[in-house]
């Protein structure tokens, strides 16, 4: 069966590209009935990140990718963080030693940066010399009785070819003469990723390895030492880059692009999902909007872009506020509490009235909003009676004269409403309107304005009902006076 995994190192948070990556690991294990594994890639002690794997895993959850096997799953593969799997490694290379496909390496840092140097000098590319092949047992000695501590190189041949067979760029050759004799162990016994990463697709029987397109460059080395460990191949899948759309690297200067900021800014994860497959994959059609199901039914590596995808928010605001107004009512309340409670409009607790009133308002106001941020804005007025008006409305409502009497009227009017429905307070509206021989908007905007302190919403009589009474009186007297 289909093993597929993602891999992040735990070094920041997860961003557009990484989700994308795990999202077309998790569309294709989930299409093909197979597994999807989650692992850490933590060997790089320097640059980890404390929290960063549990920010990971988190904003993974928030989007819906569930792994079947993981750090915090186990599995019949584990461990699955590189922390804990060191004792393989060093076992691997040491058989890679005893084989001759790798060697002790025993040049010291200063050593490796004056041949570097003197490459750069001559105009060659920088490669290691393979100084430290071919020593004797007695060399090998001697370096050790000076304190060295070796590094181990896989052997690589120095010429020839090594194909990537990729399932999205078709064949990609690399010449070997290219490469050099790369470390696979490092002095301190820890793996680099080239070795890491293969040792652990082996073991974890991963069947295609799917994984950002700057890794292809990898990709022949990782062939190499499959070929020295005597293993065979996965399939390999380089997914496209990300770029902005100007084309550049993407950055910090187009604005979002980690998945813990699009959810704090209100993106729906339904939004970001949908969004995300659509970077680098499409179902073959115009079709944007894709629920989880459809995608996973289509999704197919064969139909995956070997372009560049461009980072379009404006296209994610727009899925985004498609999904505000058509996920199901109540998942749509599920979403927005917390960021109405981060406004402090609800408390911790609703009872069924508030949990009602909530829903009537979410339905009303949801077909504006972009976000759920922009959604719990636009609720604000439902649930506090503290906003101030929108200047530009009280210069273009509130200076117009007799707009207090007439807001008094209309108060009035809505004082006489039995019945305080949508039909109802409409109808006394529409009354005092034709009695006084005024247009309706010279009444309705600055009815808006008191009730809600701007200038555009919803419509005014949705407003009034869901508001009630109590609260249309009270803020028209406040405004009229
Ligand atoms: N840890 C690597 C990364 O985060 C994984 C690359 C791979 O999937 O092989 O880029």
């Amino acid at each position: 069966g289909v093993r597929v995994r993602f891999a992040p190192s735990p070094t920041g948070s997860l961003h557009i590209g990484g989700a994308r990556t795990a999202l077309f690991n998790y569309l294709f294990a989930r299409a093909n009935g197979g597994k999807f594994i989650l692992r850490l890639e933590d060997t790089d002690f320097e640059r980890h990140i404390e929290g960063a794997a549990q920010g990971i895993i988190e904003s993974l959850r928030w989007l819906g990718l569930d792994w079947d096997e993981g750090p915090d799953k186990g599995g019949p593969a584990g461990p699955y963080r590189q922390s804990e799997r060191l004792a393989l490694y060093r076992r691997e290379a040491e058989r890679l030693v005893a084989s001759g496909a790798a060697y002790f390496c025993y040049c010291t840092p200063e050593e490796l940066a004056a041949e570097r140097e003197e490459a750069r000098k001559a105009g060659r590319v920088p490669r290691y010399s393979g100084r430290c092949r071919e020593l004797t047992p007695a060399e090998r000695a001697a370096k050790e009785a000076q304190g060295r501590k070796p590094a181990v190189r896989l052997r690589v041949p120095p010429d020839g070819q090594t194909v990537v067979e990729d399932l999205i760029r078709g064949t990609v050759v690399f010449e070997n003469a290219t490469l050099d004799d790369f470390i696979i162990m490092k002095s301190n016994g820890v793996p680099t990723y080239n070795f890491a990463c293969v040792v652990d697709d082996v073991t974890m029987g991963v069947t295609h390895v799917i994984r950002a397109e700057e890794h292809l460059s990898n990709t022949p080395k990782q062939i190499l030492v499959y070929r020295a460990l005597g293993y065979p191949l996965p399939a390999f899948a380089h997914v496209p880059m990300i770029l902005a759309p100007d084309r550049s690297k993407l950055s910090k200067r187009h604005g979002a692009t980690g998945v813990e900021e699009f959810r704090s800014q209100g993106y729906l994860p339904e939004a970001l999902f949908n969004y995300l497959a659509l970077l680098g994959w499409s179902p073959g059609d115009e079709r944007e909007i894709l629920s989880r199901e459809e995608i996973i039914r289509e999704f197919s590596l064969a139909a995956v872009s070997k372009h560049a995808a461009i980072y379009d928010v404006q296209k994610l605001t727009w899925l985004n506020s498609q999904y505000i107004n058509s996920v199901p009512l109540e998942r749509l309340v599920e979403l927005a509490l917390p960021f109405m409670r981060a406004a402090g409009l609800i408390g911790a607790v609703l009872d069924p009235q508030q949990e009602d009133y909530v829903r009537k308002v979410l339905e009303t106001v949801r077909s504006r909003a972009r976000t759920l941020l922009e959604l719990a804005d636009m609720a604000a007025y439902f649930f506090r009676d503290d906003f101030g008006y929108d200047p530009k409305g009280v210069k273009k409502f509130f200076t117009a004269p007799g707009v207090a009497a007439l807001l008094r009227k209309g108060r009035e009017a809505l004082a006489g409403v039995a019945v305080f429905g949508v039909a109802e307070t409409e109808a006394a509206y529409r009354r005092l309107i034709e009695a006084e021989g005024i247009s309706g908007g010279a009444l309705i905007h600055p009815t808006r304005l008191a009730l809600t302190g701007r200038t555009v919403g919803p419509g005014l009589f949705d407003i009034i009902a869901l508001l009630g009474k109590e609260r249309c009186l009270e803020r028209l007297e406040r405004a009229a006076s």
